[in-house]
């Protein structure tokens, strides 16, 4: 067994988070967070360096790399900022990587150079008003005209749609299916068609990269813009989810010693009883637990990285690692807090940021209630 990353890996995680360290400051960090700002000017730059096109096959513009450099690159993207991660994830991961595994051909080489340049940013959108772990139960209805579809419909919590420029809309196309996973049907979206509206929502935490409802009101959409087969986009949806899986853990693994770091910095600056309270064992075991905490998340996440690259099936593998990167996260920012006391909680340090944004992971790409389903399933249970 190898645990080690070969030297182009150490030199791309390197590079990453130079960039990171160099892009992601504190104050951007602010004014992006607290005014539900997308990163426009981050983004931009991670096009430049390339890491838009980190995983599509070189013909399509990328760089051809694997699940291992984009498990690295989320990794320290989580390190800089969860911001960084979660704006490059909805467009590279939830949207690229689908139009990969099950777009058209025509769809990969018009939509892909475009991501990988950061000309284009998709969003993914699945999840409804009614439709929520239930995944399969989708409404929104795209009717069969021929040569194009008219959809009509909401869809909710659609990351990034407000600054995307195609959505990957998955629909129903046949009324009342034997199977609520038979008859649906997936389509690469133009955000701007007519009929088309995109309301932002509040939220807790990771507001630079909100979410949305998106309603749709007979939006025209033409047939080549279908993705894999009609009527059969449930299993295409099942393709991208290890992909899925695997990059939100990264971010959580990343984000979670960026916390740690900060408690730890602040733990041996702050000084109570004449010493700093980073002496005191009570301390000292609260971020020892989160150094362990945040070790087994990475270690999970790699081994899903090693599987998908090995082509190992790892449905129980990449729950596993979505479930315990996400809980340690929030368990990890909690004691973030604790550790600093009152100053956790105030606006002028970080804590209280990195707590709020820390919450959702347990909630987005899958609750921990149907991961541990999951779970408990391949388990043969
Ligand atoms: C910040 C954020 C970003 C998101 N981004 C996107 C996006 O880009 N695109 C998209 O399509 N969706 C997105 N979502 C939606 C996300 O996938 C859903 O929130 C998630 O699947 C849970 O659905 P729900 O919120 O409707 O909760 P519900 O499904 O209503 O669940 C409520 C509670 O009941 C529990 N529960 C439900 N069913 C069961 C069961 N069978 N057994 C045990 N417990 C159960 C859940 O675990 C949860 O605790 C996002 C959500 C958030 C919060």
């Amino acid at each position: 067994m190898d645990f080690g990353f070969t030297p182009e890996q150490d030199m791309l995680r390197d590079s990453v988070r130079r960039f990171m360290a160099k892009e992601c400051r504190r104050d951007y960090i602010r004014a992006c967070s607290d005014n539900d700002r997308f990163p426009a000017e981050l983004y931009d730059r991670m096009a430049a360096q390339g890491y838009m096109g980190l995983p599509f096959p070189e013909q399509y513009g990328g760089s051809g790399l694997g699940p291992m450099e984009l498990a690295i690159f989320l990794e320290e993207a989580g390190y800089g900022w969860y911001g960084a991660g979660t704006s490059y994830f909805t467009t590279v991961v939830l949207g690229g990587y689908n139009v990969l595994l099950y777009g058209s051909e025509a769809q990969k080489r018009e939509v892909l150079p475009k991501v990988a340049s950061g000309q284009m940013k998709l969003a993914f959108a699945l999840s409804e008003p009614n439709v929520g772990s239930d995944a399969a139960a989708v409404e929104l209805f795209a009717e069969d005209r021929g040569d194009h579809f008219v959809l009509n419909g909401q869809k909710m919590f659609t990351t990034n749609a407000h600054v995307a420029d195609r959505i990957v809309t998955v629909t129903r196309t046949t009324r009342q299916p034997a199977r609520k996973h038979d008859g649906i049907t997936i389509f690469l979206v133009d955000a701007r068609a007519a009929g088309i509206e995109i309301r932002p929502l509040r939220q807790m935490g990771r507001s630079a990269t909100h979410t949305n409802e998106v309603f749709f009101r007979d939006v025209r959409v033409p047939r080549e813009a279908m993705m894999g087969r009609q009527d059969e986009g449930w299993a295409s949806l099942n393709s991208g989810l290890g992909i899925e899986r695997l990059s939100v853990a990264m971010m959580y693994a990343g984000t979670s010693q960026a916390i740690l770091d900060y408690a730890m910095g602040y733990a041996k600056e702050r000084r109570q009883f004449g010493q700093p309270i980073s002496s005191f064992q009570a301390v000292q075991h609260k971020l020892a637990d989160m150094q362990m905490k945040t070790d087994i998340a990475r270690l999970l996440g790699y081994r899903v990285a090693w599987m998908l690259e090995k082509g190992l099936p790892c449905f129980k593998e990449m729950s596993m690692a979505k479930l315990w990167a996400s809980e340690a996260l929030f368990d990890i920012a909690n004691n973030g807090v604790q550790v600093m006391g009152g100053y956790g909680v105030l606006k002028d340090y970080d804590m209280e940021l990195f707590f709020r944004d820390s919450r959702i992971g347990m909630i987005g790409a899958g609750a921990s209630e149907i991961q541990r389903t999951i779970i408990a399933r391949q388990m043969g249970l």
